[in-house]
């Protein structure tokens, strides 16, 4: 018997035991094509040497270092690596070990930036529905995920949701991208005014919607916008790219791909690489000078901010990301997986859209594609992809879709950007066998 306490207590699932390049191999030795890094992580593939290398000798030099004591110089080279390549005014990095504690440490540095600088007043969080941000109580109360959020609520902090920018299904018959980013960003300055913009702090937000929506960017424009509304209420604008940033969308910054620049910005998931539990929030000199002109102390930190492994895996992943090239690879490759998406499931009559950055991908499952509407979520269509994918030797990401109200599933694909071409092909392949699984063993849906 297992003493692990798994996600699925009902299930029992395969032991991994090794990994490389673009695949996974359980203990019997099967193996699965890794198309979405399992959730946007393993940006470089697995088994990557020089990671490998970088770790071994950070650990054998100086495993631990408490930061309240001491900096290390993995930390200090991956922070001035990540500045050179951040959008403009970042000028500051705080580690931490992955995303949730990025964004809850965000929420954190937003509110004592305010009252450092003498508007304790400011204190409200806005962001969006259809939205996640992590599992922890700040972080989960600051997504907009029902479903996650359902049980815990009561422990939950008040945070008030916009709608997201979702064209597929929020932009109306005869509107153009354009109106619809103008209307979309519009909530934000209805909303703030409605709360009084003394009593706003921040509005968060994901450039690129990666689990609860499936790879949905932003419309041309509405970033824009939302950057003119913040400045003008003098709200602070957190852009979560724990899933979408460090070159998944053909960017190091996803936000670049919208022309703007966050106060505050989180990452994690492919700053590891999967190698190191690793997050990172960055401000910008603005945010910390206020802080270091007050009290000098952000009043928040963990064990493990800042570890030296964790900080050279790091180092070594974004040296590699920048120095091969791998934000343009991921773009290319992009191309090659929307055109193979398009190509197998374009007149697909279940799936309603695709769409996405770079190595970032998502598909909509509807029941009907001219009206859109989504499939009766009871039939769990998103988790039986998920196992018959898993059964065909692919492992892709379906969630349930959360549309108010009207819940649609979706795919998300974010395979290593050293995926080739036949390996994209063999993405596409296995998906299709569980989609025709799945949706087409549905007698209702033919
Ligand atoms: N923010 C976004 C956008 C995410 O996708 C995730 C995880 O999926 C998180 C935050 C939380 O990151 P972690 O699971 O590393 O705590």
């Amino acid at each position: 018997m297992s003493h692990v306490f798994p996600r699925h207590c009902k299930k029992t699932i395969p032991t991994a035991v090794r990994g490389a390049g673009c695949y996974l191999y359980d203990s019997t030795g099967k193996a699965y094509l890794d198309g979405s890094g399992g959730a946007a992580v393993s940006c470089l593939g697995h088994g990557d040497a020089d990671v490998i290398a970088a770790i071994q000798k950070q650990v054998a030099d100086l495993a631990f270092a408490h930061t309240g004591f001491l900096t290390s110089e993995p930390a200090e080279a991956l922070a001035d690596l990540l500045i050179e390549h951040a959008p403009a005014d970042i000028e500051r990095v705080y580690f931490v070990s992955g995303g949730s504690e990025a964004t809850e440490a965000a929420i954190k540095l937003a509110r004592q930036y305010f009252i450092e600088k003498g508007q304790p007043e400011k204190r409200r969080l806005i962001a969006r529905r259809q939205s996640y941000h992590g599992n922890t109580l700040g972080a989960l109360a600051a997504g907009g995920n029902e479903w996650r959020r359902q049980q815990f609520a009561p422990l939950l902090f008040d945070v008030h949701h916009i709608a997201p920018c979702y064209e597929y299904v929020l932009r109306e018959e005869g509107e153009s991208a354009a109106a619809y980013g103008l209307r979309a960003a519009q909530e934000l300055e209805d909303e703030i005014l409605r709360l009084g913009p003394e009593t706003v702090m921040a509005f968060m937000a994901e450039p690129v919607v990666g689990a609860t929506l499936g790879a949905v960017p932003a419309v041309e424009g509405y970033f824009k916008r939302i950057r003119e509304i913040c400045d003008t209420y003098d709200v602070l604008l957190i852009l979560d790219e724990v899933m979408c940033g460090m070159g998944r969308t053909g960017h190091l910054f996803a936000c670049d791909a919208d022309g703007i620049a966050p106060d505050i910005l989180c990452i994690a998931k492919g700053l590891g690489a999967g190698y190191q539990p690793i997050g990172a929030m960055l401000c910008t000199g603005e945010i910390y000078e206020t802080i270091k002109n007050g009290t000098g102390f952000f009043q928040h930190g963990h064990t493990y901010l800042g570890h030296p492994v964790a900080a050279a895996a790091g180092l070594a992943v974004v040296s590699k990301i920048v120095g091969d090239g791998l934000c343009d690879r991921a773009r290319r490759q992009g191309e090659v997986l929307s055109k193979a998406l398009h190509d197998q499931f374009g007149q697909h009559p279940h799936v309603g859209d695709i769409r996405g950055r770079g190595l970032f991908q998502g598909i909509e499952i509807v029941e009907d594609r001219e009206t859109k509407t989504p499939f009766d979520p009871a039939k769990g269509y998103a988790a039986k992809i998920k196992t018959a994918a898993f059964d065909a030797g692919l492992i892709c990401y379906p969630m349930a879709g959360t549309r108010d109200g009207r819940a649609g599933d979706h795919v998300l694909l974010a395979p290593p950007f050293i995926i080739e071409d036949n390996q994209i092909d063999e993405l596409i392949g296995k998906l299709a066998t569980a989609l025709e699984q799945v949706i087409g063993a549905d007698p209702a849906a033919v």
